[in-house]
């Protein structure tokens, strides 16, 4: 597949109406940075940084972190990489933390809910990143957030790091800009005032649509019961849209339906401008959105919207199947 979608991996993500959608790499290992080149991705708009912390007996040393964040970002050409601090808990147990029983792990005690109880290990982390980024960029996104005063605590604990790094004198990164990821649908209906207080947001997909139809991710029988597609679930899409466009506040989306063909022109038709997924589905994105008028893609969707269509699958997938023809 990927010899398939070479010719295209430095061309722009251009619709046929002129739109721009950028395409970013999800990541998690080093191992994974390469892809960057191969698959064309502008940058990676999720670092996810919780193997290194599940891998070891022990918890990482803020030196090893350091080191392997300024890998990192070394090897990514000079593309911006955003690092998601620890979502971490509740079912992905570190070996080295005490299990918690808890009835409903994905709603437990994960994320940004333990970095602000257990100040510890997020500001670790922090003071890693601050060092892995000295003299360059920095962009750091808090995963889970359920209230701003989440992120306001976690982004004040990252400025806190960065006062004390400067009054010893030590050099800082070039830039520092702090995210949130909308995972709940609490956070989707914020006032004004969260979203301008963040750099950027990421709609983190996966936990969205598990917390918004009451549908568990990792459960077989109920985990494809719900659509992307579903009516409902893209007005929500559409209200974390206009909120940012009201804030002035970039938004990304980086869950797995950013790398499905008729999500991500979706996504694109709604408005969402950067999409975040794994390398090998770049080409293909690519591909569909280089064929695709996103202005006839909207009517298709309003259209069903008005006939009360439940899912708006049907009505974008004729416009893809008429294009690609
Ligand atoms: C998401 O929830 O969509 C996401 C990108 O984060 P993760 O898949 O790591 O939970
Ligand atoms: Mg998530």
């Amino acid at each position: 597949a990927s010899t398939r979608y070479a010719s295209l991996r430095d061309l722009p993500a251009e619709a046929l109406c002129g739109t721009r959608i950028e395409l970013y790499m999800n990541a998690g290992l080093m191992a994974d940075l390469p892809s960057l080149k191969g698959s064309g991705a502008e940058g990676v708009g999720l670092f996810r940084t919780e193997l290194q912390f599940l891998t070891r007996t022990r918890v990482p040393r803020r030196t090893e972190l350091a080191g392997l964040y300024s890998r990192v970002i070394d090897n990514a050409l000079g593309r911006p990489v955003v690092f998601r601090t620890l979502d971490i808990g509740s079912d992905k147990v570190l070996p080295y933390m005490k299990p918690q029983d808890e009835p409903n792990p994905a709603m437990g005690w994960r994320a940004i809910r333990v970095g602000l109880d257990k100040r510890g290990v997020l500001g670790m982390q922090l003071q890693a990143l601050i060092r892995a980024a000295v003299d360059r960029p920095l962009q750091v996104m808090f995963p889970f957030v359920a209230d701003p005063t989440e992120f306001v605590a976690a982004r004040a604990m990252l400025m806190s790091y960065l006062e004390r790094e400067a009054a010893m004198g030590r050099p800082l990164p070039t830039d520092v800009r702090v995210g949130a990821m909308i995972e709940t649908p609490s956070i989707a209906f914020a006032p004004r005032s969260f979203f301008e207080a963040c750099d950027f947001v990421s709609i983190g997909g996966n936990d969205l649509k598990q917390f918004f139809f009451a549908a568990d991710r990792e459960n077989e029988r109920v985990r494809r019961r719900y659509d992307t597609m579903n009516t409902s679930f893209l007005s929500l899409i559409e209200q974390i849209i206009s909120r940012c466009a009201d804030a002035g506040t970039q938004l990304s989306f980086c869950g797995e339906d950013a790398g499905r063909p008729v999500e991500a022109v979706t996504l694109a038709a709604l408005g969402i401008r950067r999409l975040s997924m794994r390398p090998a589905s770049i080409g293909p994105v690519k591909n569909v959105i280089r064929q695709i008028d996103l202005a006839a893609v909207r009517t298709a969707m309003d259209l069903a919207r008005e006939r009360g269509e439940p899912s708006l699958r049907p009505a974008v997938t004729g416009v893809l199947n008429e294009a690609l023809r």
